[in-house]
This record gives C-alpha cells, structure tokens and sequence, in this order.
C-alpha cells in the first residue's frame, strides 16, 4: 500500500485550510512541534512529507527542505516569496506555488487606509476621544490625501491597484521598478532618491530581494523630507528601520504607516511612543474572503501537482 501524502503545514493560517489539507493528506502542524524537538520531527515523518504550506511570515528555508528527501512541493500562502530558498528548490527539481492576484484589492485598500490614517492621525483621534480630552480642547488639524504626490516603488501587481486607487483621490503617481513600464501614464524614477524628493507620500510594494534589502535608507528618507510620509505593505525589510525610527523622533520624516516591520513581531521600543506612525500586525490580506481564495489555491495547487496536472501559480 502507498503511504499516504504528508502535508507540512508550517503555520496555522486558518481553521479553513487545515480541514481542507486534512480531508485530503495526512496533515502536519509544524507549529504545534516545540523548536527543539523540530528537528525529529522531520526525521521521523520524513518518509512521508512531500508538500510543504507555508506563508509570507515562514515558508521553506534550506535547513527545512534539506530535512525533507522527498519534498516535492512548496505551496506559499503568499504572494511574496522571499521566505522560499528558491534556489534549492531549484536545484532539488521542487515545485513552487505562490497566491498572487488574490490578494492584490486587499493588500492595495491597506496601503491606502494606512496612509489616510497616518495623514489624517485618525488611531490619535480615536484615542483622544475615549480619553475625554475633546471635552477640553478640539483636536488638532491634520493633512489632507487629495492632490498629493505619491510614489510607488513596485508598480507590479499590488503597486498598480495602489496607483489606481490613489488616482482616484486626485493624486499624482510617480514609480520605480526595475523597468519602465511602456504603456504607464505614470511617470518612471530610474533612482529612488529622485523619487522621494519629488514625492509626498512614498509607498513600498515591491519584492524583497537582495537587491531591494533597504531600498528606503536614510538617503531616501532626507529625500522625501520632513513633510513626507512612508507606507509600508510589502517586507520590513525593504526599510532601514533604525534610519526611520531615528528619521521619526528627530522630526525629519513626517509620519509613517506600517503593516510590516524588519522583525516582526518586535517592535521597536521608540515606534511605540510615536503619535506620527501607525501600525498594524502584517495583516494587509487578513480578510475572511480573501484568506480563503487563499487557502483554495493553495489546494488546489496541491491537488493539481499530486494529480500530475498543469499548477495553477506556478513559480518554479
Ligand atoms: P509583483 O506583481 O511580483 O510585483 C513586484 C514588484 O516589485 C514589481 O513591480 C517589480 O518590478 C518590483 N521589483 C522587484 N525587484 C525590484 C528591484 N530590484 N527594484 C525595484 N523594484 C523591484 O508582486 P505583488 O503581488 O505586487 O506583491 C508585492 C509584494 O507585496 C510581495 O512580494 C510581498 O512581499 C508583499 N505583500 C505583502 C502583503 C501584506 O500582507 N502586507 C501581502 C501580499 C504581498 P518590475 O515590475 O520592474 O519587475
């Protein structure tokens, strides 16, 4: 008799996707397996793990796809992935599945409700009314969307419905990526820093790579200036975040809106403090209806590599 298929899931995701793996393979919830005793773990279902499911948080690293001889798959419940050693994948003839396009509305409407908060200082507003402060004075005026500048750095799939819907509140976009796109109306920055001078809001949503490791630097952030804003949806990582937090409390960068930070879940103790940053927990694609387009991809993708048919998104 075969053994049946062993499916990694690395983290919880949701009740959706672990009754959906579990009705088809025998499931695996890595989280549950305390970290000293991982790598045992593997050792002793190694013979029978073929899939792994991870997400945009934790995927499959090196160490993790050397534990497993038969991995035949990486399935991401994500559309970033910079969490995949690809490069093993590769070279070990691994598929990978990612879940783009899903998650592109939501992950866009957060870039844009991160930075109509961080303008509008509405979690300061929202904190000041419950304080009862408003009893004694008004609060304070705030910055307006409308008619801003704003640059996108990543116009792919998530950077172009960003400048869709900041067009709509009559702002002008500017982009970099790594090439200009010919049929864009908007305008191209070869070079980030003359972007950020001719921007007022500056929005991260490109990919992380090696190449875009800091791609906002300190240079970036004197460039965008005291007024400028940045909004963070894309990989912590893409910020020096000691040069922003610094940027912040010395009042040279206006605000900044993150739903993703270097070393999520740390936060840096002097972010904390700021009135000028809003914050959310790497939850751009954290909707009910999206988390489960999500999750049927993912399977789907499973079901279609395990039936020897055509996957869906295929990376590798
Ligand atoms: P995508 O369609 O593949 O777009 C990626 C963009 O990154 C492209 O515009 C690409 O430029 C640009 N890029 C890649 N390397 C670059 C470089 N060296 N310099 C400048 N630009 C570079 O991906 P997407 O679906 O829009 O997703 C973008 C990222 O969002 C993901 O990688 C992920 O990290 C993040 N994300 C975050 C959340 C969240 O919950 N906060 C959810 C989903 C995704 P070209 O167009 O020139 O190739």
């Amino acid at each position: 008799m075969d053994t049946p298929i062993g499916v990694l899931l690395i983290r919880p995701l949701s009740i959706y996707i672990q009754q959906e793996l579990s009705k088809r393979y025998t499931l695996f919830k890595f989280w549950q397996v305390p970290p000293d005793l991982r790598r045992d773990f593997l050792g002793k279902h190694s013979d029978s793990i073929k899939a792994v499911v991870g997400n945009g948080v934790q995927g499959a690293d090196s160490e993790l796809i050397d534990a497993l001889p038969l991995l035949e798959i990486v399935a991401s419940h994500s559309s970033g992935l910079d969490k995949i050693d690809l490069e093993k994948c590769r070279e070990r003839g691994i598929r990978v599945t990612y879940t783009p396009d899903e998650l592109t509305d939501e992950v866009a409407d957060m870039a844009i409700l991160l930075t109509l908060a961080t303008l509008r200082r509405i979690c300061e507003a929202d904190r000041y009314v419950r304080s009862g402060e408003w009893k004694y004075a008004d609060f304070r005026l705030t910055t307006k969307l409308s008619g801003k500048s704003v640059g996108i750095i990543g116009l792919g799939r998530i950077g172009s419905a960003i400048a869709k819907r900041a067009e709509a509140f009559g702002c002008s976009i500017n982009y970099h990526s790594r090439s200009q796109k010919p049929n864009s109306r908007y305008k191209y920055y070869h070079s980030v820093i003359d972007l950020a001078s001719d921007s007022q809001i500056l929005i991260v949503a490109c990919a992380l790579t090696r190449e875009t490791r800091h791609i906002v630097d300190c240079d970036v952030i004197d460039a965008l200036g005291r007024n400028g804003v940045v909004i963070n949806i894309a990989r912590g990582s893409h910020i020096d975040e000691a040069a922003l937090v610094s940027a912040l409390v010395e009042g040279r960068l206006g605000g900044a809106g993150l739903d993703v930070l270097e070393n999520e879940p740390e936060v840096p103790d002097r972010l904390l403090g700021l009135d000028n940053v809003v914050l959310s927990p790497h939850v751009g694609a954290s909707t009910v209806e999206t988390r489960k387009a999500m999750a049927d991809l993912v399977v789907e993708n499973l079901e279609a590599h395990f039936l020897n048919k055509p996957l869906l998104t295929p990376v590798i």
